[in-house]
C-alpha cells in the first residue's frame, strides 16, 4: 500500500522531467534565414488592389466558454456572431484554445480558427484557416528555438495563417527574438493586454515582410466595453472567408484601436466603424513615392521608419506623400482622428 502511494508522487515528477528533456535537452535546434533588410529597386504596396467600396470589419481573436468552462470564456459561440453581427462585422472569429468552432461552418464568412498555447509565458498563436488543430507546445518558458519549431510545426498546415499573438504580454515573444523567427504571417500588434509596436517594427527591420492585425481578444463578449474596441479593417475581401485570406496575405487592411468611450451602446459603435471605413481613398506607389489620400483631414499623421524611427509627422492633411531615402528599407503610416482612433497601416517596402 505505501509503495503505491510513493509511485503515484513519482509519476507527476516523471512527467515534469519528461517535459523539461522534452524542451531544454532534446529539442529541435532552429535554422534561422539571416537576418537582413529589405533591399530593391521596387517598393512593396499592400494596398496596390485597394478597393474602398469594399471595406469591411474584422475580429478573429474571441473567446466563448469552452472545454467545461475550464478556460476563460462568457457567452456562447453563436453570442460572438450575434453581437458582432450587431455592429455590422463582416467576420468573426471564435478563438478557443485548442478548438477550431464549428458555430456557421457552411456560412461564407465562417473562418475556422483556434488560439494555439498553453504555456507559462503565453506565448500564443491564432492560427486561421487551419483544417485541424496542432496539439505540440512547450508549458515552461520557451528559448527562441522553441518557439521557431511551434510555429513549424502549425506551418505544416499548408492552409494555416498564422499571428503571433500579443507578443508583448508576459514577454510572451521577446523584440530581439522577432528579428529571427520567421514562416509565421502576422503579428497581432493591438490587443487589449498588450501593444506590440516595437516587436513588429523588429521584425520589418530585418527583412520579414510581416503585416499588423488587431483583435479585441475578449473574454466576455456580452460586455459591450470589452468588444469593438480593437479591430481590423479588411479591404477587397468580397465578405468571403478566401477573400480575407487572400487580402491579409496582401496586407491589404488597416488595424484599428479605438479609445474607451464607456457610453457608447452596440448602435454607436457601429455608427463609428462605418466612418472609419471611409477614411482611406487612395494609396499609390509611383517609383519610389508612396502617396495616401483620406476622405478628410486627418488630425496627426506619422511616418513610421527603419527601427521604429519617426520620419515624419504631420497634422491636418488629408494626402501625404513620401519618397523613399536610399537608407529607407521599410516606411508605415499611423494615424489619429479627432474621436482618438488610431489607424495603424501595413508597411511599404524595398523588394
Ligand atoms: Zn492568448
Amino acid at each position: 500500500m505505501k509503495r503505491g502511494y510513493r509511485l503515484l508522487y513519482f509519476i507527476p515528477l516523471l512527467l515534469i522531467l519528461y517535459l523539461l528533456l522534452d524542451q531544454y535537452v532534446f529539442y529541435t535546434k532552429a535554422v534561422f534565414p539571416p537576418a537582413t533588410v529589405f533591399s530593391g529597386k521596387s517598393i512593396y504596396n499592400p494596398y496596390a488592389q485597394l478597393d474602398t467600396s469594399d471595406a469591411v470589419v474584422a475580429n478573429f481573436h474571441a473567446h466563448a466558454k469552452a472545454w467545461g468552462g475550464l478556460t476563460n470564456g462568457k457567452g456562447s459561440a453563436q453570442d460572438i456572431w450575434r453581437r458582432y453581427d450587431s455592429m455590422g462585422y463582416a467576420f468573426h472569429g471564435v478563438s478557443q484554445y485548442f478548438n477550431i468552432d464549428t458555430f456557421n461552418h457552411r456560412a461564407i464568412n465562417y473562418v475556422p480558427v483556434y488560439e494555439h498555447g498553453i504555456n507559462l509565458r503565453k506565448t500564443h498563436q491564432l492560427v486561421m484557416g487551419a483544417t485541424s488543430v496542432a496539439w505540440k507546445d512547450f508549458i515552461f518558458p520557451q528559448t527562441l528555438d522553441n518557439k521557431q519549431f511551434i510555429i513549424n510545426k502549425i506551418a505544416e498546415d499548408p492552409h494555416a495563417l498564422i499571428v503571433l499573438n500579443h507578443p508583448n504580454m508576459l514577454n510572451g515573444y521577446q523584440v530581439d527574438e522577432m528579428k529571427k523567427l520567421y514562416n509565421y504571417d502576422l503579428i497581432e500588434i493591438l490587443n487589449p493586454q498588450a501593444q506590440s509596436l516595437p516587436h513588429w517594427d523588429a521584425a520589418l527591420s530585418s527583412g520579414r515582410a510581416v503585416f499588423g492585425i488587431a483583435n479585441d481578444d475578449v473574454h466576455n463578449v456580452l460586455k459591450n466595453s470589452l468588444i469593438s474596441r480593437f479591430y481590423t479593417i479588411v479591404y477587397g475581401s468580397a465578405s468571403e472567408a478566401e477573400g480575407l485570406y487572400n487580402a491579409l496575405k496582401l496586407g491589404s487592411h488597416i488595424s484599428v484601436w479605438a479609445p474607451k468611450v464607456a457610453a457608447d451602446d452596440l448602435a454607436a459603435k457601429k455608427r463609428k466603424i462605418e466612418s472609419a471605413k471611409k477614411l482611406l481613398l487612395s494609396v499609390k506607389v509611383l517609383n519610389e513615392t508612396v502617396h495616401i489620400q483620406f476622405s478628410k483631414a486627418i488630425d496627426t499623421i506619422q511616418l513610421i521608419g527603419n527601427n521604429g524611427k519617426c520620419l515624419r509627422m504631420e497634422r491636418m492633411k488629408n494626402a501625404i506623400s513620401y519618397q523613399f531615402t536610399p537608407s529607407d528599407t521599410y516606411m508605415r503610416v499611423e494615424f489619429v482622428i479627432e474621436d482618438g482612433s488610431r489607424f495603424y497601416m501595413n508597411p511599404f517596402f524595398r523588394y
